[in-house]
């Protein structure tokens, strides 16, 4: 092996990488540019191209309204079973459907219906703000009967089950949480949670949109109750890709959707005045799924399940130690330090570095004038930096020049030439 800390380095653990040839099955247009955001939105799988543009010219241009008997009218439901062997759940568990913020609403209300009289909601303050957003509009509109908890993080990385342990009581009807957070990507214990929720009577509703798709899940395992997640993050399916819902098996009879819609409906075909739910995980749908944006999911998750999670995960994590080595070697000077758990077992796949002017720093590491490459990882208030490993296509050469040119910039102070005016998103 060459020395570490090199380029040549780099290129020898690409060389050795299980998982190198799916890097070629995504779109890359700019090979220069050094995308390590694919926790916020996945590449374009290539396969994706192909797939949509038959979609849309076969099934929409000329089969019309018959492709609803010819595939659409199932496709939640099939995807759904792809997803649930990502997740570790039974194949009718799982449904796509509507948007992951969306998802939890009709899951979180299900949960407080069916735990009545239980009037304590935990969650944490590193959660994704708008599963926080859903759940305060919760308590509004349950006229207030109910009180959310937020675990505090002391360090705002990671989260301390002991403390959790002691939010919990006979009040608590549901804990809410992600499993991998998306600042600091701490990962939960799901099997500990779980443990910890249950011997309390109270349901636990997970928040997989970091997780899916970065690491092995098994809902299964942990008997979890419920749970929500994105697909255009580590799934690859495309902006605004429908999200899933998982409802385990004995809940879905007892518990009800909010939203009733036809989709829900037993047979929505029949155009029943009076509404008779759907058995089963359909019940959960409410209207038309975006069948366009469906499609683009499969080829996606196809690649997921070609390649194997567990494969994916071992090489997140090498990657991910690989990053914190050498950001600890180059990086840690007074003002810098690791916004994410040091330990590979806590840590989902992307690496937060804080610092105070992260903001001002993530902009000359975008910026094509300075070094040699156009790095664009993602800014998160107020301080933190994300890389996003995503191990279908991120290689140990992106991870090495990205690091690099981090050290320019701190180095030369090259920050200090960008105002630190916001833009809308990132
Ligand atoms: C990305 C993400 C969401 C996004 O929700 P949408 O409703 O699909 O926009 C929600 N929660 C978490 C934890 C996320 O990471």
């Amino acid at each position: 092996m060459t020395a570490p800390f090199t380029l040549s380095h780099a290129r020898c653990l690409d060389e050795e990488d299980q998982l190198k040839s799916f890097r070629e099955r995504f779109v890359i247009t700019d090979p220069s540019l050094i995308y390590l955001d694919g926790n916020s939105l996945g590449r374009l799988p290539v396969a994706t191209v192909k797939y949509l543009d038959k979609a849309i010219k076969e099934q929409w241009g000329d089969r019309l309204i018959r492709s609803w008997n010819e595939g659409w009218y199932q496709q939640s439901m099939r995807l759904g079973k792809k997803i649930a062997q990502i997740i570790g759940a039974r194949a009718d568990e799982v449904i796509l459907s509507d948007s992951t913020s969306v998802n939890l609403y009709k899951l979180a209300y299900g949960a407080l219906k069916l735990q009545e009289g239980r009037v304590d909601i935990i969650s944490d303050d590193l959660n994704f703000p708008s599963d926080l957003y859903v759940l305060q509009g919760l308590v509004k509109q349950f006229d207030n009967k109910h009180t959310l908890r937020l675990l505090k993080s002391s360090d705002g990385i990671s989260a301390d089950l002991t403390e959790l342990l002691r939010m919990f009581s006979k009040q608590t009807a549901l804990i809410s949480l992600s499993h991998v957070t998306f600042k600091s990507a701490y990962l939960y214990d799901m099997e500990k949670v779980s443990e910890l929720a249950h011997m309390h009577g109270a349901l636990v509703l997970w928040d997989l949109s970091h997780s899916v798709g970065a690491l092995p899940i098994s809902l299964k395992k942990s008997n979890a109750d419920l749970a929500v997640g994105s697909t255009y993050k580590y799934l690859n399916g495309g902006p605004g890709s429908p999200a899933f819902l998982y409802v385990r098996k004995d809940l879905q009879e007892k518990m009800q959707n909010p939203i009733q819609g036809w989709f829900g409906e037993r047979n929505p075909f029949d155009f029943k005045l009076n509404y008779r739910s759907s058995s089963g995980i359909r019940k959960y749908l409410t209207g038309t799924p975006p069948v366009l944006s469906v499609s683009g999911l499969e080829p996606a998750l196809d690649m997921v399940l070609e390649a194997g999670i567990g494969a994916i995960r071992s090489k997140s994590v090498a990657q991910g130690e690989y990053l914190i080595q050498l950001a600890s070697k180059w990086l840690y000077k007074p003002g810098f330090r690791l916004g994410s758990p040091e330990f590979n077992e806590k840590r989902g796949s992307h690496v937060s570095l804080k610092h105070a002017e992260g903001f001002r720093i993530c902009k000359a590491l975008l910026d094509p004038d300075v070094g040699e490459s156009v790095v664009v990882p993602d800014f998160r208030e107020p301080n933190n930096m994300r890389f996003g490993i995503t191990p279908l296509y991120t290689t140990y050469e992106e991870i090495f020049l990205a690091m690099k040119k981090l050290k320019l910039i701190m180095e030369e102070k090259i920050y200090e030439r960008y105002p630190s005016t916001r833009g809308k998103v990132t």
